[in-house]
């Protein structure tokens, strides 16, 4: 039986993932393969901060698995056979108790939904959720067709995060351990954060632990949630020692802690084919450049590509280096595949690859033919030289020498969003 929800925390606190880890910890529920974390639209206007939507196939316990996480000292299992639970009904309505516990209702944004499911629904759903906006009518009609058992409370648009997360098929993933600290951390002091991050970076294939450029503990999150820390990793087989360790090692408390399957740096929110940009989605590209950056107001930068014989509006928004570099290195007729979101008729940049530089000249004074002076411009495309008075009617042009090392820019990990990947910065040099 699968069980997702969303929706659940508000602007003052709470967090979908710990209202997943109490249901499985409280239920005594066993997971098949991992509960899923699922980042939707980033763009999405509701959002409370990094629209997630939750999900896991669960079973009362079969074979003995391996543990993926414990609440209050009740680890919680994995197992690749979990006997099934044959109440759909009853399922939902002790989950959507702890639901109501810990949902943040109070907030005008919250509108919790939970759904319990036989099946997953087709993929397509995840899709349109993740790179556009969907209804809450389409998902409700989906809900009536699949006759899928559900709760909501408020609007309910929770439920689309709900569907969308149970639909997402998983074809590219990476992993977190999301470490808790119930009801909320202390401020753990910088020094300390730092430590901890850099003993993350020991565990194999964990990644964006450390933001060297803001000097940045990226694992802890901003205040006001149960989430003390969350390790990203490409390889989940040790990660699930961390908290132990880091309890023993830095004497941090912790409550619990859960090791999730996400789309978190998949580029999954990115439309490749597509016919107009359209407002709240996300796309990769290939564009001219058709200015040089410039700055409006407030320390923004932009610049104007053209696509598909149109031209439009880049914003590099990003307040650090990373992307910042961009500013100056870019020229006139630059080929590049930018990654970024369509918010107010602007591509805001995510990260850009180049493909080719374009080459650039100045134009200068002719030198004489005659007797090599350096000819002055008389006006009207005519150059004459002040020591024999020949003239010329062309100038001349020198190519700029162009730093052609970097081809890849992108947010520092501070600044960087959940979906989108990193590339090395040596991309495409070799
Ligand atoms: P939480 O931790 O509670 O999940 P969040 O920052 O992840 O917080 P939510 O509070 O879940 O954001 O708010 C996002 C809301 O937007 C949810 O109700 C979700 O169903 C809805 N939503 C998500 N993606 C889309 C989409 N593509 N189109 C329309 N609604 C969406």
């Amino acid at each position: 039986m699968f069980i997702a929800i969303d929706d659940t925390d508000g602007r003052n606190g709470g967090c979908t993932t710990h209202v997943m880890l109490r249901i499985l910890s409280d239920l005594g529920l066993t997971v098949r393969e991992l509960p899923r974390l699922v980042r939707l639209n980033p763009n999405i206007p509701f959002k409370t901060r990094g629209n997630a939507a939750l999900c896991a196939e669960v079973g009362t316990s079969g074979a003995p698995g391996r543990k993926i996480g414990e609440y209050r000292g009740k680890p919680i299992f994995s197992s690749e056979e979990v006997l099934d639970i044959q109440d759909p009904e009853e399922l939902a309505e002790r989950a959507w108790k702890i639901v109501t516990q810990d949902a943040r209702v109070e907030d005008e944004k919250t509108n919790p939904g939970l759904i319990v499911a036989g099946e997953r629904p087709d993929a397509s759903f995840y899709m349109q959720a993740v790179r556009s906006v969907v209804s809450l009518d389409t998902v409700r009609e989906k809900i009536r067709e699949m006759q899928l058992v559900h709760r909501f409370a408020k609007n309910g648009r929770g439920l689309i995060g709900a569907l969308s997360a149970l639909s997402w098929p998983a074809e590219r993933s990476t992993f977190e351990l999301i470490v808790y600290d119930d009801p909320s951390p202390p401020v753990l002091p910088y020094d300390l954060k730092r430590r901890v991050a850099n003993f993350a970076d020991q565990f194999a294939g964990t990644f964006s632990n450390f933001d060297g450029e803001n000097r940045h503990a990226a694992i802890f999150p901003s205040p006001r949630t149960p989430v003390l820390c969350g390790i990203r990793t490409s390889d989940p087989s040790d990660i699930i020692d961390f908290p132990e360790q880091m309890s023993q090692n830095f004497n941090v408390h912790y409550t619990g802690y859960l090791l999730f399957q996400t789309n978190q740096a998949t580029d999954d929110h990115y439309q490749h084919r597509f016919g107009s940009f359209e407002e709240f989605s996300s796309y990769a590209f290939n564009a001219v450049v058709l200015t040089k950056p410039f700055s409006k107001r407030g320390g923004h930068w932009f610049f104007n590509y053209s696509f598909g014989g149109k031209e439009y509006m880049a914003a590099i928004f990003e307040p650090s280096k990373g992307l910042r570099a961009l500013v100056k290195d870019l020229e006139i007729g630059d080929y590049l595949t930018i990654f970024g979101s369509f918010m107010n008729g602007k591509i805001n940049l995510e990260k850009v690859r180049v493909i080719e530089r374009a080459r650039t000249f100045i134009r200068t004074n002719p030198c004489c033919p005659n007797c090599g002076s350096g000819m002055f411009n008389a006006g009207r495309n005519t150059f004459v030289c002040p020591e024999c008075h020949t003239r010329a009617y062309l100038p001349e042009y020198t190519e700029i020498r162009r730093d052609c090392s970097r081809f890849y820019y992108e947010a520092p990990i501070a600044g960087r969003r959940h979906l989108v990947s990193s590339e090395p910065e040596v991309y495409n040099t070799a």
